[in-house]
């Protein structure tokens, strides 16, 4: 096995888990997931189950009223960009890679934007053709050969960790993406105050309670960036970070009952504090880009 971000050969077990076995590259501390886990295609994982199972996070997405003021904590993370976009860009093309449901393409449209969204979903890139106005492709972004330099904007919202081949991805939208266009994007941050907990209380029951590890690394995110490693694959792929801010979870992404919510909430509340929140937000711009 090879680290995907450096190509070390050095590779350690950081959690071996009932389901799963969680690595890390000894050069660079890149970390990912291994083994039968990540067997599955894609496509085969992002079905109508996938996107039911988080009904609250997906579906309240597309009910949520923007005009009356009703908005969550994901709508919030959308709002923030779109603001970060408009406040640098004059609408132009813009793409959404992860797109699931379409939610955030919709939500740049309505600003003025010329969207397109891809996804390897057919479940999700159906609804979004059904509902809402926009060219969505589903299937993998290379296949979908988008001439040079077509879009303005690139976004990927909560979908890094997804890909099989990260750097493959981001050298695609590199080779789509205007010489002065943006790339946004957010990511789980490996470096966050709850996996730091998590880990300790794994290392030192030694290994015997996983839950916690169990609850923040699962098959559905097969990389976890720190902003190190995250700066460093930007840079491989011919992007520099121009602006990067730290989130914590909108408490709607996790994936717990009332008693973990509370526990989150109050975590989230530390990871402020000590500026090691859940979430890394990411502005990156071609390196050849002159801005
Ligand atoms: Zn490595």
């Amino acid at each position: 096995m090879v680290c995907r971000l450096c190509e070390s050969k050095e590779i350690a077990t950081r959690y071996h888990l009932p389901s799963l076995d969680v690595l890390q590259c000894r050069q660079c501390g890149l970390i990912f997931i291994g083994g039968q886990a990540v067997a599955s295609s894609l496509a085969d994982r992002y079905t109508d189950t996938y996107y039911e199972e988080r009904s609250a996070y997906y579906y309240q997405n597309c009910v949520v009223d923007p005009e009356g003021g009703v908005e969550h904590g994901t709508i919030k993370d959308f709002r923030h960009g779109l603001e970060i976009i408009n406040s640098l860009k004059q609408p132009g093309r813009i793409l959404d890679v992860g797109c699931a449901m379409g939610i955030f393409p919709a939500m740049a449209g309505r600003e003025g934007w010329q969207v397109y969204g891809v996804d390897v979903s057919d479940f999700a890139i159906e609804f979004a053709k059904k509902h809402f106005e926009g060219e969505y492709h589903s299937g993998y972004l290379r296949d979908v050969r988008f001439p040079d330099r077509f879009f303005d904007v690139v976004t990927l919202w909560d979908s890094l960790e997804h890909f099989e081949n990260p750097l493959e991805e981001l050298l695609e939208i590199r080779r789509i993406l205007k010489d002065d266009g943006i790339l946004l994007f957010d990511t789980p941050n490996a470096d966050s105050l709850m996996r730091y907990v998590a880990h300790w209380i794994y290392r030192l029951s030694g290994g015997t309670i996983h839950y916690p590890v169990r609850k923040l690394y699962h098959v559905y995110h097969l990389y976890y960036f720190s902003a190190e490693t995250v700066t460093r694959l930007l840079e491989r792929a011919g992007f520099r970070v121009q602006r990067l801010e730290r989130k914590t979870i909108p408490l709607v992404k996790a994936r717990a009952g009332k008693m973990e919510k509370l526990l989150v909430r109050g975590l989230s509340w530390l990871e402020r504090a000590f500026k090691r929140e859940y979430e890394l937000f990411i502005l990156a711009v071609r390196e050849d880009s002159a801005s």
